[in-house]
């Protein structure tokens, strides 16, 4: 039995001429001839022509998502776009297809339209790129780390501590919804529940990292990461894949280099693996791009955007700095953020990540040396007691894609700095024992995978760049 050559694989003079197998879904179906056949293998489909004489039986099974098995000869095709294409002997329908309710149609949908039938957009030219995309920088991530002698921690997803203070937390509770046990005081009784106290799906697995991190010295986890942030922006999803490297002996510096020799490894690793996708996806973006007044288009396609990024170093400045250029720069006088910067200590929204990116240095930043009052607890106090040792790498079209820090490894100014913010220091007793024995000074950061896929890609919406996106009130799939 002739096993089935995958798509992407005929693309190859040594099959010419041979006898192949092919399996695929049909994507379009022409003069009742021409079969643009894809396994999902490649962005390129294989052109199958069949004899009708020799298929008469099948020809009205043959119809857009239908699924084939294909016997045939490959050979060189004289039809424009494409260089082989298959003169087809046998053909069996595998799985047919009602050809006038199938939502794929081969004409342009709108990805909102594409986001409710998630089960079958994979099918679409731009979807399959995405998701081939995402699974080569998967797998570059893992390669990054273990050729640089990163060990790959599995962290827990189920957490007993709130202390995490990335954002609103899911609970995860076995507690019967219409009987709540209850304390004398009125609150809910968790020693009941199944882990005898209150649980929560993970926001981060950075402080477990901590752990392995002072005792294996450089560890990364790659996992699925909860937030119950009802924002409904574009870059935001209530579960994400998140990477978060943790490196004993590393400054902020070493730490900021780290990732920024990452980013460019993966982007380069990916750029340079997916070229047809990439290609694809850089007329698309173009193509879409025309529709926009040209004030609005970028300057730079999507091509040599990941070329930029790759190829310069990028801008690092310490939030002061920032600061600075924002409360002078003309939108800010102007009135035109919606957040004006007036005071030294506030937060940078994204509309302000982006002006510094865009506008003012076209370049990926890094902000480091953040007010303490705007960052997390476990994050290096600096000698001036007022900034942290924190950093966050903003990106064009996008804004942040990294956040880390050099983490407090000194025991009395991180219990000070517990107490401070009022945290029940309670749950972090193990993470505050890390530094009695043999602390030392540790950094990490995290890094969202589906920003990183939304830069490489072109694509505007994080729900398009997840197989199955989970947002407010959407947990369809
Ligand atoms: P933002 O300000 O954009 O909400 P954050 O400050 O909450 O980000 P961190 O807690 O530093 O983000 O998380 C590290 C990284 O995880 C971010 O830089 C980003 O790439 C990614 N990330 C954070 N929240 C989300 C989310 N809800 N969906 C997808 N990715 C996210
Ligand atoms: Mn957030």
């Amino acid at each position: 039995m002739l096993r089935a050559i995958p798509v992407k694989d005929l693309d190859n003079n040594k099959l010419l001429n041979q006898s192949v197998k092919v399996n695929g879904w049909v994507k379009t179906f022409r003069s009742n001839r021409f079969i643009a056949l894809n396994d999902g293998s490649t962005i390129n489909d294989i052109q199958c022509v069949i004899d009708l004489d020799k298929n008469k039986n099948d020809i009205n099974l043959i119809t857009t998502g239908s699924s084939l098995e294909i016997f045939g000869k490959l050979v060189k095709s004289l039809g424009k776009g494409q260089k082989f294409e298959i003169l087809v002997d046998k053909l069996s329908v595998l799985g047919p297809s009602n050809s006038e309710n199938y939502p794929i149609q081969p004409k342009k949908h709108s990805f909102e339209f594409l986001r409710e039938n998630a089960h079958l957009r994979v099918r679409t030219k731009t979807i399959s790129s995405v998701i081939r995309i995402r699974s080569e920088i998967s797998y570059a991530i893992h390669k990054f780390f273990n050729d640089n002698g990163f060990f790959y921690i599995h962290t827990p997803i189920i957490t007993g501590s709130d202390a995490e203070g990335a954002g609103e937390m899911f609970s995860v509770s076995t507690l019967d919804k219409s009987h709540i046990p209850l304390s004398p005081d009125g609150s809910i009784d968790f020693s009941k529940d199944f882990f005898g106290k209150e649980t929560h799906l993970t926001v981060s697995g950075q402080l477990e990292a901590e752990a392995m991190a002072l005792g294996l010295s450089k560890v990364y986890t790659f996992g699925p990461t909860f937030r119950a942030e009802n924002s409904n922006t574009s870059r935001h999803l209530a579960e994400f894949w998140m990477i978060e490297p943790e490196m004993a002996f590393f400054d902020l510096k070493d730490n900021i280099n780290l990732a920024e020799q990452f980013i460019k490894y993966i982007l380069k690793y990916t750029y340079e693996k997916c070229k047809d996708d990439i290609e694809f996806l850089n007329e698309r973006l173009a193509k879409e791009e025309m529709s926009l007044p040209k004030d609005k288009r970028s300057e730079l396609s999507l091509k040599e955007k990941i070329e930029f990024v790759i190829n310069n170093d990028f801008v690092k400045l310490p939030y002061s700095d920032a600061f600075e250029i924002l409360k002078n720069c003309k939108p800010n006088k102007k009135n035109k953020f919606k957040y004006k910067i007036e005071n030294w200590g506030c937060d940078l929204q994204s509309e302000h990540e982006r002006f510094l990116v865009e506008k003012h240095f076209k370049c990926p930043v890094v902000v480091f040396d953040y007010p303490a009052k705007i960052k997390a607890f476990y994050m290096r106090m600096n000698e001036d007691a007022k900034t942290v040792r924190a950093m966050d790498i903003l990106f064009p079209g996008i804004g942040e894609i990294v956040g880390g820090s050099q983490r407090e490894e000194r025991l009395d100014i991180l219990e000070k700095r517990i107490k401070e913010l009022n945290i029940d220091s309670k749950e972090l007793w193990w993470y505050l024992e890390l530094r009695k024995y043999g602390s030392v000074k540790h950094s990490g950061f995290g890094l969202g995978l589906e920003r990183l896929i939304l830069f490489i890609t072109g694509m505007n919406n994080i729900r398009d760049v997840i197989p199955f996106p989970r947002t407010p009130k959407n947990a369809d799939f």
